[in-house]
């Protein structure tokens, strides 16, 4: 057991907390989150000051790839999703399992030095798996799903239950399946991939509504993506579903009961009242979304209609850093007329509810997970802490997860006597 003490404590988004404390179990959970003063009188032990920082619950990314995390750099956009494909599958030819493993383990080191503490990792194939199973990030493992054929639909599915068979899932790993997008998945295995997740009850996702080609492909049956598959000799007796991105998931079941949605870049207002009714989440990658050059993104609209909006910083082949609180600064910098509370709410609890995990993690009451990021910045005051936390040079100095410190910028001997 031990404290965690700071001028600052952020419990949840409204809530500051002058000279705060947290005190954390052998369990890895936390016991009391408060003011300092108040934790004396619990019992003695040993506690670690940091100082004028702030305390604020770990950071949720809910989409990446992290086996990508070596293509930083690597891909050129030239406006043309799928020209950005095509060498992202090129780069990544003939990568060996090492390679991949460590892309994964430079992913979560960077991550987990941002205040990352859990991350949703998209995986093909299970490259890299014992990297991601040994880690100490909380993560959910998405498990990437590709078969354009619906013939072979079934072959797939069970190629996944064999590769998920020897998983043994915990506290810190989870895992789901992640059918890849509409023009890499047939119809029929996104309905197989439904019924597993209803089956095995894990969490399902899909990147969806990214970008017009994809629209362009699914209602006109024309564009990039046609140029792509035929290339890749993947279009044979498809026939166009000539629906948009949405409506298609919903008519083929997948919004049922809910899912992850990633990106929803390009929707309709019947699309957005069909990711309601289904309470169905979306996930925003604001800095991949610039990348891309698209247009405005909607999530404000959506969060108005009661939709969680979680964020991604999607993988380094399409962003500079895997940080949510680069997201959220970005976000405060280029929408001025979100709250700022909004904005951490977005890259904290939006995230746990996401993957249904409000009442253990992004936020700071007893009971959760201590998962926690501790925030240094030159411009911290109570009045408004999220000035300090969103300026340009607030830092990360200290991630715990489950009460394990994964990373101390300062690796300095830092308890105090009892
Ligand atoms: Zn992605």
């Amino acid at each position: 057991m031990y404290v965690l003490r700071s001028k600052y404590l952020l419990k949840d988004p409204e809530n500051v907390v002058d000279n705060g404390a947290v005190l954390i179990d052998d369990d890895g959970r936390i016991k009391f989150a408060g003011q300092s003063k108040d934790i004396d009188n619990i019992e003695p032990c040993p506690s670690i000051d940091l100082g004028d920082s702030v305390i604020v619950p770990g950071f949720v990314n809910t989409h990446t790839h992290l086996e990508l995390t070596h293509l930083h750099k690597c891909i050129e956009s030239d406006g043309i999703f799928t020209n950005w494909i095509r060498q992202l599958i090129d780069k990544k030819n003939g990568w060996s399992e090492s390679k991949y493993a460590l892309s994964v383990r430079d992913g979560i080191e960077s991550s987990l030095k941002s205040g990352t503490t859990t991350v949703v990792d998209i995986t093909r194939n299970g490259a890299a798996l014992n990297e991601l199973k040994t880690s100490k990030i909380r993560k959910l493992l998405f498990f990437e799903i590709i078969n354009f054929n619906p013939d072979t639909a079934e072959n797939t599915i069970s190629d996944f239950k064999k590769l998920i068979s020897g998983i043994n899932t915990n506290d810190l790993l989870s895992i789901g399946i992640f059918p890849h997008a509409p023009y890499t998945v047939s119809e029929r295995l996104y309905r197989e991939c439904k019924k597993i997740s209803n089956e095995y009850n894990i969490d399902v996702a899909t990147h969806i509504a990214e970008t017009e080609d994809e629209i362009e492909f699914l209602t006109k049956g024309s564009g990039h993506f046609v140029s792509l598959l035929d290339d890749f000799n993947m279009l044979n007796n498809w026939r166009c579903p000539q629906q948009s991105p949405i409506k298609y998931l919903n008519n083929v079941g997948f919004l049922e009961k809910g899912c992850i949605l990633i990106h929803c870049n390009y929707l309709s207002d019947e699309e957005i009242y069909l990711i309601e009714k289904s309470k169905s989440n979306v996930v925003f990658c604001p800095r991949s979304h610039e990348y891309f050059h698209h247009e405005g993104h909607l999530f404000s609209s959506l969060k108005d209609r009661n939709i969680n909006v979680a964020l991604g910083t999607d993988s380094l082949a399409s962003n500079d850093t895997l940080s949510i609180l680069d997201e959220m600064k970005f976000i405060r910098s280029h929408y001025q007329d979100i709250r700022p509370q909004d904005i951490f709410h977005m890259g904290t609890i939006a995230g746990a509810v996401a993957l249904k995990m409000e009442n253990r993690i992004g936020m700071l009451y007893p009971g959760f997970y201590a998962d926690i990021a501790v925030i240094e910045s030159e411009n911290m005051n109570l009045n408004n802490i999220y000035d300090g936390i969103f300026s340009q040079s607030s830092e990360c100095v200290l991630t715990i997860v489950s009460g394990e410190i994964c990373y101390d910028r300062n690796q300095k001997e830092m308890f105090d006597k009892c």
